[in-house]
Parts: structure tokens; C-alpha cells; sequence
């Protein structure tokens, strides 16, 4: 082979390695930053992340009804938690999931940086541009509903308080149940005494 010949097969070969690398790249993006994005989403790609919350919104006693929302959507395929987060703060969400059919996993690793506390994600890529949640008692304050009945999440309430909420924010249905005639009977009562 001429030295002429010998160096076009490696200036093609170089060039076509180029090229290949540029498509890799552009698909699935240089290795390291895709690795840190998935450290980010406990272990996912960002593209298949259709909803997430941060360890503090995770904690709170109020379910997010995003979370219920982006389960129903025909696209999520399953809900991965932060195995970081006790237990006892990420069962309401196990439960909701069953309910709705989907599955979920609790994942672990001490690569996972950031403030992730649980995502729904699809098979493929949806792209969703925004995945954040805002803050619950920010939304429900802005809807004008009573902090003390925020902070109520999870409790019987009377039919009047219970309507005070649910007529502004209907989705809110996940946290809160109505006190009934039999409950009544037994003795409970509304908590939200400084709204009667
Ligand atoms: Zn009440």
C-alpha cells in the first residue's frame, strides 16, 4: 500500500469514527453527563420523567394529587421513590399507586445527588417540560383556602369545611373525608374548630 492510499483509509476511517461519535452524542448525549442525569432522577433518564417531588413534599403528610394525576396518564409507567425517605412518609404513595394499577420500586444508591424524593416515569421518552410540583400550602393559600384547613390533610372534616376546599380545588379529595352521620354519633367532631 502506498503511503498516499494508507493515509486516505485513515483520514476515512478517523472521519467516520467522527461522524458516529456526532450521532451517538446527539441521541443519548455525552456518557458522563447522562450519568449524572440519572443520579439526578434515582437512576432515570430526565426524558421519561413525567412528574417529581422533592424529599419535603415527599414528607408531608398531604398526598400531591400531581402524583395521582400523572399515574392516571396512559404514558406513566411506574413510580420510583427515594428508599432514602422513612417508610411511614412514603406509603400513602405505594398505596395510591397500587390503587391506580401502576407499580412502583423503591431504588437506593449513594451515586443519587439532588433533592429527588419520587418520580413517575414513562417507558420512552416524553419530554415533559415541567416535572416540578409547586408547593401545596403555597397553591391551596393562593386558592384562598384557610391555612388551618391546609394543614388538615388526612382528617374527617365536616361537610362545610370539606366543601370550602374541594369546591376551589377538587383534586384535593385525596386528603381530606367527610365526617358521616354514624361518625357523628360516635362523637366526632370537626377539628377545624377555628372555622366554626
Ligand atoms: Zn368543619
Amino acid at each position: 500500500m502506498s503511503e498516499e492510499i494508507h493515509k486516505e483509509v485513515i483520514s476515512s476511517w478517523l472521519n467516520k469514527n467522527e461522524i458516529e461519535k456526532t450521532i451517538s452524542a446527539g441521541l443519548n448525549g455525552p456518557p458522563e453527563i447522562k450519568k449524572a442525569e440519572k443520579n439526578r432522577y434515582l437512576g432515570q433518564f430526565r426524558e421519561r420523567v413525567m412528574k417529581m417531588l422533592t424529599k419535603g413534599q415527599v414528607s408531608q403528610p398531604a398526598t400531591y394529587p400531581e402524583i395521582a394525576e400523572a399515574l392516571r396518564d396512559p404514558r406513566s409507567f411506574k413510580l420510583i421513590i427515594n428508599g432514602d425517605i422513612p417508610d411511614v412518609f412514603t406509603v400513602k404513595y405505594q398505596k395510591l399507586t397500587k390503587q391506580l394499577g401502576k407499580s412502583y420500586s423503591l431504588v437506593n444508591d449513594p451515586e443519587f445527588t439532588g433533592e429527588t424524593g419520587l418520580i413517575v416515569v414513562s417507558k420512552k421518552a416524553v419530554d415533559v417540560p415541567e416535572i416540578d410540583v409547586p408547593d401545596r400550602e403555597v397553591r391551596l393559600k393562593g386558592l384562598g383556602i384557610p391555612q388551618e384547613l391546609i394543614n388538615l390533610a388526612g382528617k374527617k372534616l365536616c361537610p362545610r369545611c370539606y366543601a370550602m376546599i374541594i369546591k376551589v380545588a377538587p383534586e384535593e379529595a385525596i386528603n381530606y373525608q367527610v365526617i358521616s352521620w354514624f361518625d357523628s354519633l360516635m362523637g366526632e367532631r370537626c377539628p377545624a374548630s377555628g372555622l366554626h
